[in-house]
């Protein structure tokens, strides 16, 4: 927990506030969990503020979908259980402005969720400026603290070391399933009418989403998904994978045409579910008498560490390893998204060899509609307009590919960024720096021979893919 604004609650708050940003869930939440505590303790009641602008970096009829559909389930939950939610949603920019100083000077304290990336870090540090109340955040994001580590990770290998180290300690402490299960006061928490009158609660909007989303300023031309921005979906592709899927992960996840991943990263990018719960998950299907506290360091081996299979053990690895490690890094790194942050070696072979001749040149709008020479390419990105994502391994070529058809590094790196936060359902995630910040040589070694354009930055070509991976289907698929 981090305490961004001291004090002692406000003695005349109605109710305590938890101001719910980006892990959107009920369920697995240390911040929801603190936030009940304190209630609790306070004898007040509890009320949930989920929020939503009309307009945010990379807004699009896709990601507000996802949102929408989260926040309605959360509306029918919370009914049920008599826990006071307010969901609210700008119908233009700017007027949710004021909402939740309103909110927060009626209450005894604000809690909400620390977040190292996108827009979180800076909607926390202006409200602890400007909050009245005590104000806390509250890091729920993975299996080991952000404040655990004490600067950026420079590879996954050298984060696994500290994994191991530490693994059995916070996994034996999880969040408690239902953070609400034992609110004492069971009175609903008093919204003030003023902030009614002003920002209506969502209501109708959250039924008529099409109707809503439609007058919005987003973008219209990237469109709704079906996978459901629920919970409930989120945990159903968790079941279907560990419980049938996971057993193939190692044998199918590089091959475009399996399509043998979890495709569990849209629900964990908006906090629908939590590490812990996947987690917990697999090592249900453990054998009798393996034991998560039986585990010991394993000298940052890659395999090995969970006892288990290489399916399992390289699931796990992705998920948390891969995962955390570019939450650590955004925690430490408040530059995680500048070109500057690149390791030395990286921006020195990219330097040297930006006088390199390039065979294709695109720009942002040819890359946006598919429109390269390279099929393999163009397939990865129809993928992307129409599903929201791309397979893991085609993900790694589409951005090195980027890195080669542009005229320099720092204006693929914008592409990049721009093309996976506006389609990519996971996008303006810590993964989503760390993907695309691989392409250019972060948490990665220098290669050798030295290639154009590329210098001593791992190198992909779509030859390659072809040979290594099966993607006939795919392509078939996406062009
Ligand atoms: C250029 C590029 C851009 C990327 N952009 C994103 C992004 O916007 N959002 C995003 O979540 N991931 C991103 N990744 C990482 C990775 O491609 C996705 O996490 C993965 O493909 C999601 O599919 P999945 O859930 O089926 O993964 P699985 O293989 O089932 O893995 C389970 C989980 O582990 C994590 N994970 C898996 N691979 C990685 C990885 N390489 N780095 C970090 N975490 C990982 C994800 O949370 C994922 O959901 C990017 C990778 C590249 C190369």
């Amino acid at each position: 927990m981090i305490e961004r604004k001291p004090g002692t609650p406000n003695p005349d708050g109605r109710y305590v506030l938890y101001w719910m940003q980006i892990n959107r869930r009920l369920h697995f939440n240390y911040a929801l969990e603190y936030a009940a505590s304190r209630a609790n303790e306070l004898e007040k009641p509890l009320l949930i503020l989920e929020a939503v602008r009309a307009e945010y970096p990379w807004g699009s009829e896709r990601t507000h979908h996802f949102l929408l559909e989260g926040m309605a389930e959360h509306q029918h939950e919370l009914a049920r259980r008599g826990v006071t939610y307010y969901p609210f949603l700008e119908d233009q920019p700017g007027h949710g402005k004021g909402l939740l100083r309103l909110l927060a000077g009626k209450s005894c304290l604000v809690v909400s969720d620390e977040y190292p990336a996108y827009i979180i870090p800076e909607h926390n540090a202006a409200f602890a400026k400007q909050s009245q109340v005590p104000f806390y955040t509250v890091d729920s994001n993975g299996i080991l603290p952000l404040n655990l580590t004490d600067k950026a990770p420079s590879s996954a290998f050298n984060f696994r070391r500290i994994l191991q180290n530490n693994f059995v300690r916070f996994f034996s402490e999880p969040p408690v399933p239902d953070p609400l299960d034992n609110l004492k006061v069971a009175t609903p928490a008093v919204i003030p009418t003023s902030a009614l009158q002003t920002y209506p609660h969502a209501g109708w909007r959250l039924v008529d989403r099409n109707c809503f989303i439609n007058r919005l300023p987003l973008d219209h031309n990237i469109g709704k998904l079906d996978i459901g921005g629920t919970r409930s979906a989120g945990l159903q592709r968790m079941k279907e994978f560990v419980h049938h899927e996971l057993n193939y992960y190692a044998e199918r996840r590089s091959h475009p045409d399996e399509d043998g991943t979890s495709r569990l990263s849209p629900w964990l990018h908006f906090g629908k579910i939590s590490a812990h719960e996947v987690v917990s998950e697999v090592f249900e299907r453990m054998p009798a008498g393996w034991s998560f506290r039986q585990l010991e360091d394993c000298k940052g081996k890659r395999n090995g560490f969970f006892r288990a299979d290489e399916s399992v053990e390289g699931f796990l690895d992705e998920l948390i390893t891969w995962r955390e490690t570019g939450f650590h890094f955004c925690h430490h790194r408040p530059d995680y998204d500048q070109y500057e942050a690149l390791p030395e070696w990286a921006k020195q072979t990219l330097h040297d060899h930006l006088p390199d001749e390039r065979d294709y040149i695109y720009s942002y709008e040819e890359l946006a509609s598919a429109q390269t020479h390279d099929e393999l390419w163009n397939a990865a990105q129809n993928q992307l307009r129409r599903e929201g994502r791309i397979h893991n391994y085609m993900r790694m070529l589409w951005g090195k590919k980027v890195l080669e058809w542009t005229p320099d590094p720092q204006t693929a790196l914008q592409y990049l960024i721009d093309l996976n936060n506006w389609y990519a359902i996971d996008g303006r995630d810590p993964n989503s720096y760390s993907g695309i910040f691989w392409i250019f040589g972060r948490f990665d070694r220098a290669w050798g021979p030295e290639r154009p354009i590329f210098g001593k930055v791992r190198y992909m070509t779509s030859n390659s893919a072809r040979n290594k991976v099966r993607l006939k289907s795919y392509l078939e698929k996406y062009q």
